[in-house]
């Protein structure tokens, strides 16, 4: 089957002050559909470059990035707008892309219900837990019904326990939707927590330096659940050995 994301061989640079900076140095990286891919690195490597590459904001020097389907991008801060209610931080996704209507307005309407937002439509976002915010603003980005979901570090502005909580959460939502998934992150137990498999970069320029499936026995178990199963160590310890000799 084709893959729904296809990178072959990106390269990147950017012009600063001091010259040319390339920020991605030949990463070639397929993802299938229903897939749930995450990509850790070194801060600085490249990450962020890398989804603004799928989501079509910058193009590569060389290289060719084909994406099937509509992309939703999700970043670090859950960048609500304080003075709109939760309903109209959901529908503005919606309305940016001119497609606001009787139908997307009620499927926004279902997935606040759905996944426990719904008595809080009319609130503000500051009334709101940061878990249930960052809950508001995946299904502002799922409203839009994308087809490929692009998270940037979602959960790192979080305190440790409620980014546990919240990836339980977010990942539980992922699953249930079905939806392909890229993420982003620098922590090597999230990545392995939430993914079908953890692509490991070189610092800058970034690079692919291993890719591992991450398999657990039986049914969808949540990210807290995958903590600690005795795969989950074993994992950390080899993703986190590459990234250490790459220091
Ligand atoms: P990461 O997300 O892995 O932390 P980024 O993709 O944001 O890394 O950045 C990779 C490298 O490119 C960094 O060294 C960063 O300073 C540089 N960079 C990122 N964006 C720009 C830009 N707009 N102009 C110049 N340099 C940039
Ligand atoms: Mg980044």
């Amino acid at each position: 089957m084709k893959p729904i994301v296809e990178l072959q061989d990106i390269y990147m640079n950017y012009h600063s002050k001091d010259g040319e900076v390339c920020a991605v140095g030949g990463v070639s990286l397929p993802v299938s559909a229903g897939e749930f891919v995450s990509i850790v690195g070194p801060s600085g490597c490249g990450k962020s470059t890398i989804l603004s590459l799928i989501a079509g904001l910058i193009s590569p020097v060389s290289g060719s990035v084909s994406v099937d389907g509509r992309v939703g991008y999700m970043f670090q801060r859950d960048q609500l707008f304080p003075w709109r209610t939760i309903l109209n931080n959901v529908l503005f996704g919606l309305e940016i892309q001119k497609n606001k209507n009787a139908d997307t307005v009620a499927y926004a309407h279902h997935m606040l219900e759905k996944y426990g937002l719904g008595d809080f439509r009319n609130h503000r976002p500051r009334e709101l837990s940061g878990g249930m915010r960052q809950r508001a603003a995946l299904i502002r980005t799922l409203a839009t019904r994308p087809k490929i979901l692009l998270l940037d570090e979602p959960f790192s502005a979080l305190d440790y326990q409620t980014r546990l909580a919240v990836s339980d959460d977010i990942g539980g939502i992922i699953a249930a939707e079905g939806i392909t998934t890229i993420l982003v992150t620098h922590d090597i137990s999230e990545a392995i927590a939430l993914s079908d498999r953890v692509v490991v970069l070189t610092k800058r320029p970034a690079t692919v330096r291993n890719i591992h499936k991450i398999q657990f026995d039986g049914d969808y178990q949540s990210p807290t659940a995958r903590r600690k199963l005795p795969q989950f160590p074993e994992y950390f310890n080899k993703i986190w050995k590459e990234m250490k000799d790459d220091g």
